[in-house]
């Protein structure tokens, strides 16, 4: 399956794709995380991408769309992937059915993970990431056993630098601009599922499978 989880900063889109990706083997391709990993690493990709991200604005889809071409070529993307946080506008859903039409498929379903904007700011603001193995915590929700401190890991969780409450409302702000006329768009092509994604991860995480199954008998 070719799934694309859609939904706010703080819908919890990438710990969903994530968890159904371990539950379907299909690998997540999250461009926030190659993005941040490119910054991390100082490449040009990294270069270019920063200045955006630093202030929560979207990097262009120029930038972002060969990026997610060379990924979906990989070998381990060949039955299937579970896209997170692209498409994040309707150039990069069109230039993304344009790819997949190159390649002989297309996307089958889309997860739009609906929360509303006073829990984004709530669960964005608690959110603490592990920087080596990308957990991520809630310090209300599902807290770290130490404080401080990844499970996993054993090092020090971080604020993401966009996580701070002036960039929050910077991205809800572009996400409504450029990423909701998505839901039209995969709307009117009869592939968008809703989620709610207000409740507990188990419980979000069991309405996605739900609409799944939905999705493959259909
Ligand atoms: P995320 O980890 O998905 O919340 O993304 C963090 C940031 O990376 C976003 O606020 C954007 O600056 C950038 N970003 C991630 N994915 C995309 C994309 N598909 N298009 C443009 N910018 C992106």
């Amino acid at each position: 399956m070719r799934l694309v989880f859609l939904g706010p900063p703080g819908s919890g889109k990438g710990t969903q794709a994530r968890m159904v990706g371990e539950k379907l083997g299909l690998p997540q391709v999250s461009t926030g995380d190659i993005l941040r990993e490119a910054i991390v690493r100082k490449t040009d990709l990294g270069e270019k991408a920063k200045p955006y991200m630093d202030v929560g604005d979207l990097v262009p889809d120029e930038v972002v769309l060969p990026v997610v071409e060379k990924r979906i070529v990989e070998k381990d993307c060949m039955n299937g992937f579970i896209l997170d946080g692209v498409p994040r506008t309707l150039g990069q859903a069109i230039g993304m059915e344009e790819v997949l039409q190159k390649l002989g498929c297309a996307i089958d379903a889309v997860m739009f993970i609906e929360v509303d904007d006073a829990v984004v700011v709530k669960r964005l603001s608690r959110r603490r990431v592990c920087p080596k193995c990308k957990a991520m915590y809630n310090l209300d929700t599902d807290p770290p056993k130490q404080e401080g401190v990844c499970d996993r890991c054993r090092v020090g969780l971080q604020l993401r630098s966009d996580d701070k409450p002036e960039t929050i409302e910077a991205r809800l702000v572009v996400y409504r601009k450029n990423t909701l006329p998505l839901v039209e768009y995969y709307e009117s092509r009869g592939i968008l599922k809703r989620i709610v994604g207000e409740g507990e991860i188990g419980e979000v995480f069991d309405s996605i499978l739900g609409k799944l199954s939905e999705a493959r008998s259909s």
